[in-house]
Parts: C-alpha cells; structure tokens; sequence
C-alpha cells in the first residue's frame, strides 16, 4: 500500500486524501491518517531524523504531505520540555516537565497543526481557509493562511476570546465574525457552510491538522532521550490534541524508535467537562454540556467534536480522564509563573491543575517520570492575569516613601 491512508475510525472506509474531507462520506464518523508501519520505519532509517533541528518537519516522513509540495513553515514545534525542579519538590515529585506549547510562532500548539493543514491546503489547491475558535486556532491559521497567501475567514463565539488571541487574528489579517453563541454553534455554522463557500476547514477535525499535533509526542520521547514518560497530563477541550499525542506516541513505540507509551490523563474544567462525566458514567456515548463555563476559555468547550478519538486515546493509553475547578486552575496558572518561570494562560495550565489534584488524591506514583503539556502563552490572556494580581503600589519618587513601603515586605 501507500504510505498513508484516509480511514473511518469507525467503520475503515478509505478516503481520497486529495480532496477535503472531514467526516466519513459512509457513516459520518471522524477521519484519521493511517501509516504503514514497514514503509514508514524504512523511510524512518534513511532520514537520520535526529540530526535535524528539532521542528514539526524533522520528522517529515511521518507526515502524509507529498514529498515535493513546497511546505509552509515558520519553523513551529521544537519546543521546551522543562525539568521543574521547584514545582517537582513543592508536589513530592521527582521527575516533573512541562512541554510549553506556548514557545511556538502564535503561543500555541495549533501551530503544529497548521503549517501541515495550510501546506495541504495548498496542495488541494485551495484558496480560503476557515475555522470557528475559542482563539488560538484562529490566530495561528491568520497567520499561516497569510504566510501561504490565502485568504482567511474565523468564527469566534461573542465575547468569550482572549484579548490577545483576538489582537493575533486580526494583524494577521484574517476576516474576523464574531458569532452571536457559543464555540459549538460556531463550529456547526463552518462545517455546514465549507462545501457551499469553497472554505477548507482547519479545526481539529480535519486529519491533517493531527497529523502536525502528533509531532509533540515523538519530541517529547526524543527530549527524554529515546524514551516515552510514564504519564502525559493533557487539556481537553475538543480532544484533538489529546488524540494527537496518543497517535503520536502508539506510532513511535509500534516503529520501534521507543518501547512502551505514556498513560495519558486528559483535564477538563468542571464547568465544561462533558468526556471526564462520560468516563466517570462509564457512557458510552458523549453527553453534551448545554452552557459550558470557565476561565480556561480555550476550553470552553460543551460538546467535543474528537470525543471519539479523546475516549479512545485516554483508554488505550491506560490512563483516564478528571475534571478541575476554575480556582485550581488558576492556583497552578500562578506556580507554574512562580516557581518555575512559565507564564500559560489559564488552559495552559489545566495540566498541571490535574497533576496537582491527583497528588492529592494520592493517586500518583512520585517516582515516575510525568509531563504536563502547557498549550498556550500567558500573554494570550493578560484580561486574566491582571484580574487574578494584585494592584500596584503607587508612591511619589522618593527613597524614604519606596523604603516605607518595602518595609519587611522582601525579607
Ligand atoms: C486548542 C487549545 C486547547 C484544547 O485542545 P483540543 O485539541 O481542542 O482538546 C487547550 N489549550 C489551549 C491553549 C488551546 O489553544
Ligand atoms: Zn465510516
């Protein structure tokens, strides 16, 4: 066969991988990439991959994009994966990371996924990309569909975007609607409208954008040397990264670059945790959440379109899902800026959050080797930041007034 395959997660109905598509034309299922193993290991061993800079690209050949299609890149991925020795010892933890997302071109990993998205964009000879977005999405697509000259179109539900992701996709010169409700509905009006308006869609539903999120997995072993960790804390919000990284690692440990894979612990807040309460339930279908609501607004999300691929992902992994409070989240959005110099927006910080519950619980083994994935910058959301601080002192320019004030205050 191909290296790769457009398959029905469901039913495995192939699909033509040189036209959009996003559901299964057969039973309406989600779409994923499948890659053949011998073929891919074989391309694998002549690369010497690992002599590449760290990037989404290095790993190339893993990537279903035509080996001479012309690539759209601002050298994304190849991020951080900090040890955290003070946040580690402040939990009881040996062996604590964060990957940090934030560090890539637009702050976030969505980034991984469109410099694959827009470069297969190109390669259907598209000429608008859309999506509908909590922020993140729309920004980084702004920016690449600019970098690949098309144009650009992105739903954001009213009001509830983060002011500087709001800020990105309008430098980079998106057209921008705002929607009058909520991310799902937005989500509705683009799949339903993409056909009609020649739009390609580059929410988490379209395989490709997965295809570049998976990268983070293969890094993460790659920065650990060769080897998988022991658990990979996650947010959840419409579960295509979750998914992402569960691909990411089940093909590196089947191409035999690392033995074994992480248990993966997808977080959610509780306001919108519609795939923690299906877990909990043992469902087995997803019920949506009506009014999602949470600080977190990157994953304000009430009816997550990769359910699917997120359930399957978290059971197959061996690890799970669990649902946190907006003040948890805030509690490790402020450690994590403390202790170790990371500044994420609040679902940047959902990870954590989750970690920390769990170590309450005592649910966590302390010698393991555990990574929480930071997905986006702080500076995304400064309205939040400001609103959690404290107010600055003011006083006249003075020594006397500047010692009165520290008083005490720095020892
Ligand atoms: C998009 C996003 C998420 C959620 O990712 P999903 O793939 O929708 O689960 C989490 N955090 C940040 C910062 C994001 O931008
Ligand atoms: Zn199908």
């Amino acid at each position: 066969m191909d290296q790769f395959e457009l398959k029905c997660i469901e039913c495995g109905q192939v699909h033509d991988m040189d036209k959009p598509a996003y559901a299964c034309a057969k039973c309406g299922n989600l779409l994923e990439v499948v890659l053949d193993p011998e073929v891919s290991k074989e391309r694998l061993a002549k690369a010497s991959h690992l002599r590449r800079p760290a990037s989404v690209w290095r790993y190339r050949e893993l990537i279903p994009i035509g080996r001479s299609s012309h690539i759209y890149s601002m050298s994304e991925g190849g991020t951080p994966l900090i040890k955290c020795d003070q946040l580690g010892a402040d939990l009881g933890l040996k062996d604590l990371r964060i990957k940090f997302e934030g560090m890539n071109p637009t702050g976030s990993f969505k980034d991984r996924g469109m410099t694959v998205g827009i470069t297969k964009a190109k390669e259907l000879g598209m000429t608008v990309a859309a999506c509908a977005s909590t922020g993140n999405t729309s920004a980084s697509l702004a920016a690449y569909a600019g970098l690949a000259g098309l144009k650009c179109v992105v739903l954001i539900p009213e009001g509830k975007v983060g002011l500087g992701k709001l800020a990105q996709a309008m430098m980079h010169g998106a057209l921008v609607v705002s929607v009058k409700g909520n991310f799902d509905q937005a989500l509705e009006l683009v799949m339903s409208a993409a056909d009609r308006l020649g739009m390609y869609v580059l929410n988490s539903v379209n395989p490709f954008r997965i295809e570049g999120q998976k990268t983070a997995a293969y890094e993460v072993c790659d920065q650990l040397g060769g080897k998988s960790p022991d658990y990979l804390y996650i947010p959840v919000g419409n579960g295509g990264n979750s998914a992402a990284y569960w691909k990411g690692f089940a093909e590196y440990e089947e191409l035999g670059v690392v033995s074994g894979h992480p248990a993966i612990r997808g977080i959610q807040a509780e306001g919108a945790a519609p795939v923690a309460r299906m877990l909990k339930d043992k469902s087995a279908v997803l019920t949506p959440v009506k009014n999602p609501d949470t600080v977190a607004t990157a994953i304000r999300i009430g009816n997550p379109a990769n359910w699917k691929k997120t359930v399957r992902a978290l059971k197959e992994s061996g690890g799970g899902a669990s649902a946190v409070t907006d003040q948890l989240i805030l509690k490790a959005q402020r450690a994590m800026a403390t202790r170790e110099g990371i500044f994420a927006e609040p679902a940047g910080a959902a990870a954590l959050a989750g970690l920390m519950k769990d170590v309450e619980l005592g649910n966590v083994d302390t010698s393991a080797t555990i990574v929480c994935v930071s997905t986006g910058h702080g500076l995304k959301d400064p309205d939040i930041a400001v609103s959690q601080s404290a107010k600055p002192h003011t006083i006249g320019p003075s020594i006397k007034e500047l010692e009165k004030l520290l008083g005490g205050r720095l020892r």
